[in-house]
Order: C-alpha cells, then structure tokens, then sequence
C-alpha cells in the first residue's frame, strides 16, 4: 500500500510540475518561434514592451503611468521603470545588467536580462494570442493566388489620423475607401485566381507601421498599397488636392526600425545606425522603379475622377514605404482638414469612386505588368 501511494503521490508531482519543465518561458525561443522582430543598441538585444505583452500573454493586463510599467501575469505584478535597470516581482527586486529603454516612443526591454528574470513564468500559447491579421492571412492564405496585393488603410484604433473641422476621422475614411476598394477589385478579378488581396486592418484596431510593414513582408505582398487623406501642417483650410508617394529608397532589413508614430520618416533619413542591417539582395532599384510607375497610373486615375488638383507623384521615405521591399505607394486621397474636401468625403459616393479610381489604378499597374 505504501508503496502505491508514493508511486501515486510521484506520478501527480510529475502531472503538475510537467507543464512547469516543458513551457518555462524562453524569451530567445519565442522571438525566434513567433518572429518577433528584435533591435541590436549597443550589442544587446532588445524587443518592444508590445512584443514582450505578447510573449507573456498580458495584453490586457498591463498599465504605463508616466515611465513606469506594470503587466499583472500569473497573480504577480512585473514593475519597472524606462532607463532603469530595477525590475520588481511583487516586493521582489532583480537587477537588469542594461535598462530599459524608449526609442522614438517604442518602449524597449533587454532580451537576456528579462529572460534570466521571468524563467519561472510560462508562456502564451502561440497561435492563439498572435495578432488577428497573421491569423486571418497567414493561415487562410490561399496557396494558389500568387501574386498577393495588400491594400493598407492608414492608422487606426487610438490613431485617428488628421481630423476635420466637423469631426470626420481619416482613419474612418481611410478604412471605408479601402474595403470598397477590395470589394470592386474583388468584383473585377472574379474570373481570375491568381490576385489575392489583403488588407493590413479591417476594423477600427491598432496596427503599428512596424506590423504593417511585417506583414506585407510575411505574407510576401507583391504591391503594398497604403490609403491616407491629407492635412497640411497647419491645417489650412484652403489646403486641396490629391497626391501619390513612392519611396526613392528601399531598405530590407531583417530587423526593422521601430516605427514612428506618423508616417513623417524623410527622404534621406537614416535610419538608426545601431541597429543590425542586413544588405538586401534584392534588386531595390527595380522595387522603386515599379513603385514609380504603380503611382503614375494612380495618380492618373485619380485625376481623371477628381475635380480637385493634381499634385503629382512624389518621391519620400514614408517608413511603409521604405521598408517594404517591393513595390508601395502611398496615396493621399484629399486634404481633410479642408472642410469642402471633407463634407464630399462624408458622402458614399465620393468614397466609391475614390476607391473605384484607386482600384483601376492598380488594375492598370497589373495589366501592363501581364499579371492579369
Ligand atoms: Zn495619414
């Protein structure tokens, strides 16, 4: 009997320790399993705070006042502090060998110290806490469409974009022009397998330039297509007219900057120095090349719809634009923050003919690329 019960009593340790030995959190085997991009400052490796919420599956549990974290995981509330190299678990303190720090409003945690510190936590699941875009493109990614267009609707979630002098939201207009694109591109292509289209959001939700530009990398998009509507920087409310960007630069890196908050990323802007950069091998001139001439057909179009002026196509750095390796554009379909421009956007009908324009454009771009 004794003898049955220890058998007993070591089978149900090992039933309960079991999960502690196979998911131990592994930070280095996370980044790796779900691709978490990683930044190298100073020869230390680091992921973004965003990242880390991930791995750990505390999206919904966590807080920022002021500098300071806290992210409740497993009943144990994690404290620390941006530039600082005290981590607290509960009243428990750790000692970080480098700090914590925040690029360009990414806040960025070092890899190996958090990793000796949260060994004894487990894990997320995978599959189920990745964000819903990866599910909805990577996973139903139809394997027979070849060529992939991803359209991108700009900001989203706690990014509004430019707001008019009535309130109207551009990332509301940048959303509902975008569906009604797919939707008529979808339409036109009915006959033809081979375009599969995407889109970076389809609802109201946070998407970080860095994740859209992920995405279209995962995915391996051939055309990124991003739609914004303009304001000028003082908002004037004279401001009109339309305009398409392509990047005079393209820059595939393994690691990707942290993003900026607007797409303000300059022409010639280096990007940080520090950060590891693979040389591309692709041929980047053709990418820019390509980009060009996607945007002279949409910009075509747009002018043969549109009674505002035509600004043309211009070349700048915008980070989507130039970090995704091939061919990207960005339109801006109207200067919001010109309150005739905005009243027309409020109307459907001006949002389906944008979107119907934008949608030849493309359809133009993949005729004379023989892609259709
Ligand atoms: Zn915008």
């Amino acid at each position: 009997m004794k003898v049955k019960k220890k058998i007993l009593l070591l089978a149900s340790l090992i039933i309960i320790l079991l999960p502690f030995f196979c998911y131990a959190l592994n930070i280095r085997e996370e980044i790796k399993e779900r691709k978490i991009p990683t930044y190298l400052i100073e020869n230390n490796s680091y992921i973004s705070l965003r990242s880390l919420l991930k791995i750990l599956g505390a999206e919904d549990s966590w807080g920022r006042v002021e500098d300071r974290i806290f992210i409740k995981h497993q009943d144990i509330e994690i404290k620390f502090k941006i530039n600082s190299t005290q981590v607290f678990l509960d009243k428990k303190v750790e000692y970080l060998g480098v700090p914590v720090k925040e690029v360009e409003g990414d806040v960025l945690i070092p890899v190996d110290d958090f990793n000796n510190i949260l060994s004894g936590f487990v894990a997320a699941p995978r599959v189920s806490k990745e964000p819903s875009f990866k599910e909805e493109t990577v996973i139903t990614k139809d394997k027979n469409r070849s060529f992939i267009i991803l359209i991108d609707p700009g900001h989203g979630g706690k990014d509004d974009g430019a707001v008019g002098y009535y309130g109207l939201k551009e990332k509301s207009v940048n959303l509902d022009i975008a569906k009604r694109m797919k939707e008529y591109l979808n339409k036109e292509l009915r006959r033809n397998t081979k375009v599969g289209i995407y889109m970076t959001r389809e609802e109201d939700i946070d998407v970080s330039l860095m994740e859209r530009v992920q995405m279209a990398k995962d995915i391996k998009a051939d055309v990124f297509f991003s739609i914004h509507t303009n304001s000028s920087r003082d908002r004037r409310p004279d401001a009109d007219g339309f305009e398409t960007y392509y990047s005079g630069v393209k820059e595939d890196l393994v690691f990707l900057p942290s993003s900026p908050e607007k797409e303000v990323l300059d022409e010639g802007t280096e990007g940080d120095s520090s950060l590891l950069k693979i040389l591309d091998d692709l041929n980047t001139t053709s990418a820019v090349d390509e980009s060009r001439i996607l945007a002279d057909f949409v910009q075509e179009r747009l002018a043969e719809r549109l009674l505002t002026p035509d600004r043309g196509t211009k070349r700048r750095g915008f980070y989507v634009l130039r970090y995704t390796p091939m061919p990207a554009i960005l339109t801006e379909i109207g200067f919001i923050c010109n309150p005739n421009v905005e009243w027309n956007l409020k109307d459907a009908e001006v949002r389906q003919a944008i979107a119907e324009a934008l949608a030849k454009g493309l359809l133009d771009y993949l005729k004379f690329r023989d892609v259709i």
